[in-house]
């Protein structure tokens, strides 16, 4: 083929080939365990990806780190003092990363025309407006923030569908779930075959602590997960088993499941991340690692698939996959879960809201471990579950949750 146009004439304009445009990424929640996985993976496929944005709360130091080595048009702190040591510690450098502050500059970077993708990986309910913004200017989102799900379900589901946004679940067990999903399973679970949703759970680093020893885990104890690295809230949920209930309701909103088709599965060695069970009695499940560096990878190459740096399944060295029924009497935040899901409306925001505040009470050492489920337990008791009918709705819930299990919170205090 003689590629040399001839002299006189010029190739028509849609057959010049040109490299690839690289996809423009917001990353939310930089600094974090899965904010930090998801710039290895994006390290690794430099030429492919372009970072759009940086944000992170009041980590200057590493967010100043990432700016000098990823260089993003923009860089978002929560925190305005925080965002201003930024500002000043690159601006003698020349840098071209331009700082924002607070709420508005995380949801300004979530919505700009040109990040295709936003990895949604803030922790708790400080992400849901930059998540939701991210959903309803239609971006593929990436989602790791599962307490914005968790909060405003069937709202974001609907922005998603209302805007065309792409929504692919980075939690691991929802990401399996994705893979070994019919690709119609958007019609409903049962049309599409599908019978249940089979959530595996290690079970966390108190799976076999003795019941007594409960009431004295530490923060540190707390948080050394036996398979996964992550941040020190959800580490606390895993222990708790609160992160399971999270991702059952998570599962419930994704899938458009209902709570009875989804089964919880005590796997202490995550290695399979969640299974789907068909009418014929096919179960589907993914393996791999736990590394979340691979449903990462698969989020961003969707529907092909790309290198994330993960290490191949050794099964041999592994040997044995174990699996158990969850004991509700040891993690009673597993069925108060289930209850809020089961209670509709925005009573899965109340649970969300005083989990995050008890959670934060005992990570301070200022509350029991075994009291956090009693803290969640009694303001759900204490307030008058609402409709979900709008985003103020679920942030005037969230508030109100708040608030009562700030005063559940001194009252158990001083029983200490
Ligand atoms: P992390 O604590 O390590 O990081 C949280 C990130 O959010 C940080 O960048 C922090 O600066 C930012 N952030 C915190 N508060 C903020 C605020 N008020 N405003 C703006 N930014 C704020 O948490 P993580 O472990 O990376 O988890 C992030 C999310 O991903 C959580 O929702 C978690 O449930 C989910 N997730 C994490 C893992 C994991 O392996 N770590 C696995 C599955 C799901
Ligand atoms: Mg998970």
């Amino acid at each position: 083929m003689n590629l040399a146009a001839p002299p006189g004439e010029t190739c028509p304009e849609d057959h010049v080939v040109r490299p690839e445009e690289a996809i423009g990424i917001t990353v939310l929640g930089a600094t974090g365990s899965v904010g930090v996985s998801t710039l290895d993976v994006l390290g690794r496929h430099a030429g492919r990806f372009r970072i759009v944005a940086l944000t992170a709360n009041r980590n200057v130091e590493r967010l100043y780190r990432q700016c000098l080595e990823y260089h993003p048009e923009y860089a978002v702190m929560n925190d305005a003092a925080a965002a201003q040591q930024l500002y000043d510690r690159l601006r003698p450098l020349g840098s071209g990363t331009q700082v924002l502050s607070g709420v508005e500059g995380l949801e300004w970077v979530a919505s700009l025309p040109q990040a295709d993708y936003v990895m949604a990986a803030i922790v708790g309910a400080a992400g849901l407006t930059p998540t939701l913004t991210a959903a309803r200017t239609g971006k593929r989102v990436l989602l790791a923030n599962k307490e914005a799900l968790v909060m405003s379900g069937r709202l974001f589901m609907d922005e998603v569908r209302r805007s065309g946004a792409e929504l692919l679940p980075i939690d691991s067990e929802h990401n399996a779930l994705f893979q070994c999903m019919p690709t119609d399973f958007g019609a409903g679970l049962a049309t599409a075959g599908v019978i249940r949703i089979l959530l595996t759970g290690s079970g966390g680093p108190l799976r076999e602590t003795p019941l007594a020893h409960l009431a004295t885990v530490t923060p540190e104890q707390a948080c050394a997960h036996p398979n996964w690295t992550m941040g020190r809230k959800i580490s606390v949920d895993s222990a708790t088993m609160m992160n399971k209930g999270l991702e059952v309701i998570e599962a419930c909103w994704l899938f458009n499941a209902e709570l009875a088709q989804v089964e919880v599965v005590i796997h202490p060695q995550s290695i399979i991340h969640s299974m789907v069970e068909y009418a014929d009695g096919s179960v589907l499940a993914q393996l791999g690692n736990p590394d979340m560096r691979t449903p990462i990878a698969h989020a961003l190459a969707w529907p092909r698939r790309m290198d994330s740096g993960v290490g191949f399944l050794d099964l041999c060295r592994i040997g044995r996959l174990d699996f158990l029924a969850p004991d509700l009497g040891r993690f009673p935040c597993l069925r108060l879960a289930f209850d809020a899901m089961a209670a509709g409306g925005t009573a899965s925001a109340v649970l969300n809201a005083a989990n995050e505040v008890a959670v934060q009470a005992f990570l301070q050492r200022r509350l029991r471990f075994t009291d956090i489920p009693r803290v969640i337990e009694a303001t759900l008791e204490q307030v008058t579950v609402q409709e979900a009918s709008s985003l103020q709705a679920v942030l005037a819930s969230d508030a109100q949750a708040r608030q009562l299990a700030g005063e559940q919170l001194w009252a158990l205090g001083l029983e200490t």
